[in-house]
């Protein structure tokens, strides 16, 4: 028997993450499959309209995934073929696709290696007269610096649409992130804070930029009247169900609930990790931590940095030492430069140094509501084991 078998015998395995949907979620999504009504109808305008209280009255519109929500973003701002949008390699690949897909261009700025976003002091020798947005994304939940983000923006005339795909729940300063800005746009994927399995949503400052939205939502439809039907821009086929809003109305009673949970067991980590790593003498280390942010960040995700070249091992090494005692864990994410596409596109790796450390090395341990204390210290002496493994090899 393999140690891994021998784990998993005793221990149940612990993924990354594991989405939550209560009773009544279950029971309200069976009332709209025996409704007659399953598309996009009476319970996306109930959780349209739920999201845009959530965000202080701001119009909000829902798609079928954060995809197409960032996509009608940059489709809502206008921005096409010629124009450049300034954002970060260390996200999922979606929010550089995205600007591939209308014909814009991508531009890369370097990450800040403390909160793993986009460094900002980074961005205004990036800007060119072909510069027309900011997609800035907050990794794990931590938002950028507001001031400063609205302030380049301001300086230089730009457009920002901000990748809060992860961000849901998360506040700057007080204020939600999606309560204040230019175009917000969230997730509700299956792994995220709050999810409809697949979804997202953008928050808008016009009413106009919103009924513009629903029209690339829908083939470009506009209607004046029972049967007068007219498509003047090319729009998809991106609309959220009853069905997906329906999980999102009852995550949205849920989410404070989740967020302390998220909260408390992040907490648990670093303490548990720092007396892990004293025990073992290993403080000398330079596993990197997340940003200790409690009145901020969502905990959307609980990430380290392993110290792989004081180590001399390999981060798919630790992963896999790792599942061996039952616990799994993730990578978010690797540089998007170094993806072929990208590649042949022109990008380097090499031109944003510290996302391609970070995207080496970085690690995603397990955090989501329905995980136990006791396994936040059976997952911080595994890690450390680990590591203390190789540091004595
Ligand atoms: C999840 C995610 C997306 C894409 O959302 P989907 O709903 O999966 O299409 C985009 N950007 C970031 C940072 C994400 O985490």
């Amino acid at each position: 028997m393999s140690n891994h078998e021998k784990t998993l015998l005793t221990t149940p395995f612990i993924p990354f993450t594991r989405p939550h949907f209560n009773q009544e979620t279950i029971d309200a999504v069976a009332e709209v499959l025996r409704s007659g009504w399953v598309t996009s109808g009476p319970k996306l305008a109930e959780f349209e309209t739920a999201l845009s209280d959530y965000f202080g009255g701001r119009p909000v519109r829902c798609f079928a995934n954060g995809t197409a929500t960032m996509k009608i973003a940059l489709q809502v701002a206008g921005i096409g073929p010629g124009d450049e949008v300034i954002t970060t390699p260390i996200s999922w690949v979606a929010t550089s696709n995205v600007i591939l897909s209308v014909g814009a261009t991508p531009v890369f700025v370097d990450i800040d290696p403390v909160t793993r976003n986009i460094d900002l002091n980074k961005v205004a020798q990036a800007i060119t007269p072909q510069t027309r947005a900011l997609m800035p994304v907050y990794l794990s939940g931590l938002p950028v610096d507001m001031d400063q983000l609205y302030g380049l923006a301001k300086t230089h005339q730009l457009r920002v649409i901000e990748d809060a795909a992860q961000a849901f729940g998360s506040q700057w300063h007080g204020q939600k992130i999606g309560g204040i800005g230019d175009l917000v746009s969230f997730s509700f994927q299956a792994n995220k804070n709050l999810s409809t399995i697949e979804g997202g949503c953008l928050v808008f400052n016009s009413v106009e930029e919103a009924k513009l939205a629903e029209k690339f939502r829908l083939q470009g439809l506009t209607r004046q009247g029972i049967d007068a039907m007219d498509v003047d821009v090319l729009g998809g086929k991106d609309n959220l169900t009853d069905v997906n809003a329906v999980i999102g109305l009852h995550q949205l009673l849920e989410l404070p609930k989740f967020q302390a949970r998220r909260g408390a067991l992040a907490r648990q980590y670093f303490d548990a990790i720092r007396s892990e790593l004293k025990a073992a003498s290993l403080e000398s280390l330079s596993l990197e931590l997340p940003v200790e942010n409690f009145s901020d960040t969502n905990w959307h995700m609980f990430q380290v940095v392993l110290p792989l070249e004081q180590l001399q091992v390999d981060r798919a090494q630790v992963m896999t030492d790792l599942k061996d005692l039952g616990i799994g864990t993730g990578v978010h994410y690797p540089a998007i430069t170094g993806f072929t596409l990208y590649k042949n596109l022109g990008y380097q790796l090499s031109d944003t140094p510290i996302a391609q450390r970070i995207g080496r090395s970085i690690l995603t341990l397990p955090l989501f509501p329905g995980m136990a204390d006791e396994d936040i210290g059976r997952i911080a002496a595994a890690l450390v084991g680990i590591l203390k493994k190789y540091a004595n090899k």
